[in-house]
């Protein structure tokens, strides 16, 4: 199907401004937390990844999820992988920052791992959902949320087949998500592009530490 010309107007920049609030370009807010997220698809877990491996200095929170291991992945790193009932009980418990369901499995950040490293001053990087992202703006107000935005609709729609990950109705399910996705990119601070994945690393790097 043809491209969405609906949202070229959001990703025409490599760096936008999508609010006139107290944010100085290159600050990662009073909180020292900084937020990534954007359309399943989009590149997050990458750009997550590496700096992972170049930036020691930056804290990941590593999340729960009720999703299963992909190949490649390990408990512990990418994500903390936990049944329904260790979920439930870490929501009931007060134990998550945030949480949100997705695409049919539940994922949630940890919150005391998330305090202990603001208090510390370390700065700390969430890789969550747009919902996931709207909880932490209520909860800490001063995080900054940065949206990473594809290059283009049909671009998104290639890289979430490529995967080959995921069955085509999981693709499918991920594909409709991500066209409201999208749409929410205009709540966040700051918007990058991805269109290569070492120029975000940098550019959200530059945000985080300057
Ligand atoms: P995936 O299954 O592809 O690893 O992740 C699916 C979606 O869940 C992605 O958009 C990812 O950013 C998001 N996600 C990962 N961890 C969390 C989390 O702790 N909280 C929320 N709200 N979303 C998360």
């Amino acid at each position: 199907m043809g491209g969405r010309g609906g949202h070229g107007s959001n990703t025409d920049s490599s760096v936008h401004r999508a609010r006139g609030t107290a944010l100085v370009p290159g600050a990662a807010g009073d909180a020292g937390l900084t937020v990534l997220s954007g359309p399943s698809g989009v590149g997050k877990s990458t750009v997550a990844a590496r700096i992972r491996k170049k930036r020691p200095d930056i804290w990941l929170s590593v999340s729960v999820t009720t999703r299963a291991p992909r190949p490649g992945e390990v408990d512990g790193r990418e994500y903390h992988f936990v049944s329904d009932e260790v979920f439930d009980a870490m929501v009931e418990g007060g134990e998550l920052l945030e949480w949100a369901s997705f695409a049919g499995n539940r994922y949630g950040t940890p919150r005391e791992p998330v305090t202990r490293r603001i208090a510390a001053g370390v700065p700390a990087l969430l890789e969550i959902d747009i919902e996931g992202a709207r909880q932490v703006r209520r909860a800490v107000p001063d995080a900054l949320l940065v949206f990473l935005a594809p290059p283009s609709w049909d671009e998104l729609v290639r890289r979430l087949s490529a995967r080959g990950t995921e069955p085509p109705e999981v693709i499918g399910r991920r594909l409709e998500l991500a066209d409201s996705e999208i749409e929410a990119g205009q709540e966040f601070d700051i918007t990058l592009v991805n269109t290569s994945v070492k120029d975000v690393c940098e550019q959200l790097v530059a945000l985080m530490t300057a």
